[in-house]
């Protein structure tokens, strides 16, 4: 029998999703310029970015970046342990350390890599990994690549979280959580979470992609919003990818857990370290975040004006206070045309579809960042108004 042609398979699978409309399309941006785009000669008021506080365009992190990069050039050269930890690195790692009360912290080059890599470093085989369903896909990831057992419990539900520790109450276990959760915008029960952990002899990883900046105080982030500290949630993620408008990801901790993952997290090992001079543009915007208060009131007041305007509407929020605020429409369909109606008014809402959100449940994602104005909101309320969502069941 002749083998099954690899990339063949592949080309049918991706016509197939095409055909169920669930294709994702890849956009070119020509320009930016603070929440509006170009893409295909067209201007758009963009709600479909990660980048919060509106630092991805500070004139402060683009001089920080240059000078950094007149200085070191432009690539770090290797990994870390190679030749590749500059000054950069290590004043950012003891900044995010300090911001987020932790002892230190570890610089990855991207979240996904992060999560992959605490994952595999902190699991060994057949250990069990307790997940909350709706994390982030590089945490599911990270388990299966550890070969850990992974259990996951209806989202935010502490009792179904419960039970499956007590269930399997032999052996180390690790329970990860997004802080923030990202298609849903909701706040994980982390101190109901916390205690859970104590009690069972659980280790808690909160994966705050989406919290770090936007939330607590002087924008340390969902735990710290909640109260905890590292002896609660000893294992913090974040990434430098969104409110803090740059790339990367860092996990905060104790020394012990900073030094064991420096020795056997895979992806800080065999992996090129950040550019030194976006450590410089971080390290700018980290000081931006925790210093300029007024960027997450402004936010505040832009996502309850939306919450406000859309909830007069009739239309189906979801029960978010962060920067996430998904309007569910439920069929894939539906939300596809929606999007397609925002664009055509100059708007750009993401519709979001299964794989990425469970069957029946897609929805617009918009997002809401310091850059926009109140005008904003109000052009996008107009739109959605005009879409008629609320006539048609979800
Ligand atoms: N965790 C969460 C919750 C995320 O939303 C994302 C990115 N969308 C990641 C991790 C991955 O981060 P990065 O984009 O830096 O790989």
């Amino acid at each position: 029998m002749p083998r099954p042609d690899l990339l063949g398979r592949l080309a049918v699978q991706t016509a197939e999703r095409a055909q169920a409309q669930l294709h994702r399309r890849l956009r070119t941006i020509t320009k930016t310029d603070g929440p509006w785009l170009e893409s295909d000669g067209r201007r758009l008021l963009a709600f479909c970015n990660n980048d919060y506080l509106g630092l991805a365009q500070d004139p402060r992190l683009v001089a920080a970046l240059k000078q950094a990069a007149d200085a070191d050039g432009v690539g770090s050269g290797s990994a870390h342990l190679i030749c590749g930890h500059r000054r950069e690195h290590a004043m950012l790692e003891e900044a995010l350390a300090e911001w987020t009360g932790r002892e230190r912290a570890l610089l990855f080059s991207t979240g996904y890599m992060a999560n992959l890599g605490v994952m595999q470093a902190l699991l060994q085989r057949g250990e069990l990994c307790v997940q909350d369903k709706l994390n982030h896909a590089c945490l599911l990831d990270g388990a299966q690549l550890a070969g850990a057992t992974l259990k996951r419990y209806p989202h935010a539900e502490v009792d179904a979280a419960i039970r499956q520790l007590q269930r399997n109450a032999e052996g180390c276990a690790l329970l990860a959580t997004d802080g923030v959760f990202s298609m849903d915008g909701d706040i994980a029960p982390l101190r109901e979470l916390s205690s859970l952990c104590a009690n069972e002899g659980a280790t808690l990883m909160v994966d705050d992609a989406h919290g770090l900046g936007v939330l607590g105080e002087s924008g340390a982030g969902s735990v710290s919003e909640s109260g905890l500290h590292e002896r609660d949630v000893p294992v913090l993620m974040a990434t430098l990818g969104k409110a803090l408008g740059c790339s990367g990801a860092f996990v905060a901790g104790s020394a012990a857990l900073i030094d064991g993952l420096t020795q056997f997290a895979r992806t800080y090992v065999y992996t090129t370290a950040l550019p030194p001079a976006l450590a410089a543009a971080a390290l700018r915007a980290v000081a931006i975040a925790r210093d300029e208060s007024w960027r997450r009131d402004k936010l505040g007041q832009l996502i309850r004006r939306f919450r406000r305007g859309a909830a007069e509407l009739g239309l189906p929020l979801m029960p978010s206070r962060t920067a996430i605020q998904p309007l569910l429409l439920g069929d894939a369909q539906r939300a596809l045309d929606a999007a397609r109606a925002l664009e055509a008014q100059g708007l750009l809402v993401v519709a979001i579809r299964p794989p990425t959100v469970p069957q029946g449940q897609a929805r617009l994602r918009v997002t809401l960042s310091a850059t926009h104005e109140e005008t904003h909101v109000d052009r996008l309320l107009e739109a959605l108004a005009s879409l008629r969502l609320m006539d048609a069941p979800v």
